[in-house]
């Protein structure tokens, strides 16, 4: 995932800890939870609301095993999917390079902080902010998360924009065994 910058107004202050230069890794987003802790939390796009629910399995230091469900709602319809394994490998460098080009995209994050609350959990977010660039380099959209290291998987709340319109991820819930 590619993440950079776009305008201050979110930017409630400077980072000032290490913590808060953050850069997002799956593996790292859950690398120091314990089996057993969870996630969930609900996508809104343009063409679907996706209510999920995401749990770590298993763990060593190799690979991480979540198992994710998701219940999706597309107009009047609804499913729930099977439980989807996920396999998260340790990265090869910090960012990650790109899946599908594996190259770096362009980024140029703009980092902040803000507290946001969860299921009643006041959480102190670092924000980071930035345009999204495809495999070619040219602009997509631009994208905005609040990350905290005290919740699996680290995404509090992201916002993404692209051609397609918008989406929305909320946590709604979290347990985090440590
Ligand atoms: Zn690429």
């Amino acid at each position: 995932m590619v993440l950079t910058l776009v305008c201050s107004l979110f930017l409630q202050d400077s980072p000032k800890t290490d913590d808060d230069a953050i850069v997002f890794v799956p593996w790292d987003a859950w690398v120091r939870f314990e089996k057993g802790s969870w996630v969930r939390y609900r996508v809104e796009s343009p063409s679907a609301t996706i209510t999920g629910r995401t749990v770590l399995q298993a763990k060593n230091e190799e690979l991480i095993l979540l198992q994710s469900v998701q219940k999706v709602k597309v107009g009047d319809g609804e499913f729930e999917t099977e439980p989807t394994p996920i396999e998260l490998k340790p990265p090869s460098s910090r960012p990650e390079p790109c899946a599908t080009c594996k190259n770096l995209h362009r980024s140029n994050p703009k980092r902040g902080t803000e507290q946001l609350e969860v299921a009643g959990r006041k959480l102190r977010c670092v924000i980071v902010t930035d345009v999204v660039y495809d495999c070619q380099g040219k602009e997509i959209g631009r994208a905005q998360a609040w990350y905290s290291r005290d919740v699996p998987g680290w995404i509090v709340r992201m916002e993404t924009t692209s051609p397609s319109g918008k989406v929305t991820h909320v946590c709604l819930e979290f347990e985090a065994k440590k």
